[in-house]
């Protein structure tokens, strides 16, 4: 619950792991990329992220992703417009989208504050204070539901429905 109240987690972005693609990937040891289509923030992406693998026991393979911005080879890799690995994360979201996000969670934060609700928007509306006029309240509580919407809609709904195949070469 706490993690809303903040970006600086990572949890709050799209994540791809490589484990989503398990059982496809089960049926081969030769798949070498990932094809995607995925929508995001109204802009389409297709694309393929490569694959590299490292054998196990039983003769088994696990595969990994590798970073399509730095090649590291990672488990899971996080949405900035296309997927890179955490490494890179940092730098795209630090002009494209933490910033904005982190606006809104520091104004809907001074609201709660002004209303004396807990921190955090994933706490929910809480009642009014008292001596606060109706008007007043009414007009804060209003700017803070729009405020959260924006944030859902920024973090949930950045992504429509990722499709990717695995596929060789
Ligand atoms: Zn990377």
């Amino acid at each position: 619950m706490a993690a809303l109240a903040t970006t600086s987690s990572l949890s709050n972005y799209p994540r791809l792991s490589i484990s989503r693609y398990r059982d496809q990937l089960r049926q081969t040891d030769r798949a070498n990329k990932v094809d995607v289509n995925y929508s995001y923030r109204g802009k389409a992406y297709s694309y393929s992220i490569r694959l590299d693998k490292t054998a196990c026991h039983f003769g088994n393979y696990r595969y990994w992703w590798l970073c399509p911005s730095c090649s590291n080879r990672v488990a899971v890799l996080y949405c900035a417009g296309i997927y890179v690995c955490r490494g890179c994360i940092g730098a795209c979201y630090a002009s494209q989208l933490q910033q904005p996000i982190d606006r809104l969670f520091s104004r809907a934060d001074a609201i709660r504050q002004r209303l004396g609700w807990q921190s955090g928007i994933a706490y929910g509306n809480g009642s009014k204070p008292k001596g606060m006029h109706s008007k007043t309240f009414d007009r804060l509580v209003n700017e803070h539901d729009r405020i959260v919407q924006r944030i859902c809609g920024a973090t949930m709904q950045m992504i429509d429905k990722i499709k990717g195949s695995v596929s060789y070469e």
